[in-house]
């Protein structure tokens, strides 16, 4: 336990300096916004693609933070962009490490117009040869799924592109995942070539609410001569916000995934309020009518395990019958208390028959571990620190956690 308790590494220094808060970032930018913001910074026409190409390559193949790493860029531009723009990463109020090698990132964002500086949570999950980063597109959420901790915060503001990026990019740097430069001060040493291969829109927020910025930061992480993530690597999580579940498949072409979690519109009205708006059958028809759908490319369906409220082996067959000529995998995820929730996780039996039921339907169909509770880093448990558990009541939980499911699960 103690282990565990003592896991808060020291905050970092801020890595952007105040006087640079208000200056406009040239991370997630588009080409042509990066193109447009050179230009009015006085940058030749005939320049521009150039220098659009250099500082992609340097931003999203080198992930360099500082103007004055890009070594084939001239001085005198390198200090036209200084004057002008940042590409410093958010600063890192609080890093923490799972006893399962999960971490969580606690990262603050600068005030954007009149609004305050808002806080949000990344995770990564460390597994056998692949690393996963749970990015959050919000913060807060407006939608109030009933067992869901960031439903209970209110929504503050969206992400801005950056910042939906940030994240991505600040992980590879923590991580010490990008090549060829020198290891910041504070890195992380890669444990054996762990490092972010896949890429999760399953943070705080609802992404399909914040479609713009979602998109532009994915196309960014997904660009073959930056980031280059494989769109098949990349999966965006929604509770079910069916025009833009379209649009997704249309705009931006990564993995879907699905937060069904109920299989009837009486229980899922409840559970997933949105279903109240775009219900089971509009739900469905999206998913059916997703672009590249195959067998190698299916649509995942969240299902978290409630106890007494959707694990029955009832439910089980009819979300057999619901799934059925969708390429589909179904997630079961056992239901992550939280402090207040009245829901508790089913029986690890009751998870288990539920399983059973379905893989022998013919749909594979995974437990996922639970990664991280001891940090409050698993499904549906990110809050910002402006809501978080008062640090004591936040131990005691953690304590209460360590002894309903001991340490390692
Ligand atoms: N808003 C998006 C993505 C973020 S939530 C969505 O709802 O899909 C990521 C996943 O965690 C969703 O499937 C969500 O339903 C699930 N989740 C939320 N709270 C949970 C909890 N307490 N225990 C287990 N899973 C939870
Ligand atoms: Fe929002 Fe997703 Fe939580 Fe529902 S499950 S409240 S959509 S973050």
């Amino acid at each position: 336990m103690t282990d565990i308790l003592s896991l808060d590494r020291p905050a970092r220094p801020a890595s952007r300096p105040a006087a640079l808060q208000e200056m406009p970032s040239l991370i997630g930018l588009t080409r042509e916004e990066m193109g447009k913001a050179l230009a009015a910074v006085g940058v030749a026409d005939r320049q521009v693609k150039m220098r659009v190409s250099q500082l992609w390559h340097w931003l999203y193949v080198r992930g360099v933070s500082d103007f004055d790493h890009m070594t084939n860029v001239s001085k005198d531009m390198r200090e036209t962009l200084k004057r002008h723009f940042t590409i410093a990463r958010p600063e890192v109020v609080e890093e923490q490490i799972s006893t399962d090698g999960t971490r969580k990132w606690l990262l603050r964002f600068p005030a954007r117009g009149a609004g305050r500086p808002v806080e949000i949570e990344t995770v990564y999950i460390p597994e056998e040869g692949r690393g996963t980063l749970c990015i959050s597109s919000q913060v807060g959420c407006t939608l109030t799924c009933s067992f869901c901790h960031t439903g209970t915060q209110k929504l503050v503001r969206n992400l801005t592109a950056e910042e939906i990026l940030a994240q991505l990019l600040l992980a590879r740097d923590r991580l010490g995942d990008f090549p060829d430069r020198d290891t910041p001060p504070g890195t992380i040493a890669p444990a054996e070539g762990r490092k972010v291969s896949n890429v999760v829109m399953m943070g705080m927020g609802e992404p399909l609410y914040n479609f713009e910025s979602v998109k532009t930061a994915l196309l960014i992480a997904t660009d073959g001569d930056g980031l280059s993530l494989s769109k098949r690597r990349v999966t965006l999580s929604t509770s079910g916000i069916v025009p833009e579940i379209y649009r997704t498949g249309e705009e931006i072409g990564v993995m879907l995934a699905i937060s069904l979690h109920a299989v009837r519109d009486d229980l899922r009205d409840m559970l997933v309020p949105i279903n109240k708006k775009y219900p089971l059958k509009d739900l469905m028809e999206a998913c059916r009518a997703y672009p590249g759908l195959s067998n190698a490319r299916r649509i995942t369906f969240e299902y978290v395990m409630l106890e007494g409220v959707n694990d029955s082996l009832e439910d089980a067959k009819e979300l057999v019958k619901l799934l059925k000529g969708v390429p589909a995998k179904i997630n079961l995820i056992p239901f992550n208390p939280w402090p207040g929730t009245n829901y508790q996780c089913s029986s690890w039996e009751q998870i288990e028959t539920f399983a059973d039921f379905i893989n022998a339907a013919g749909y594979a169909s995974p437990i996922r571990t639970p990664r991280g509770r001891d940090i409050l880093a698993a499904c549906g448990q990110l809050k910002s620190e402006s809501e978080r558990m008062r640090k004591v009541d936040r131990m005691a939980f953690e304590a209460m956690m360590i002894a309903n499911h001991g340490a390692d699960d």
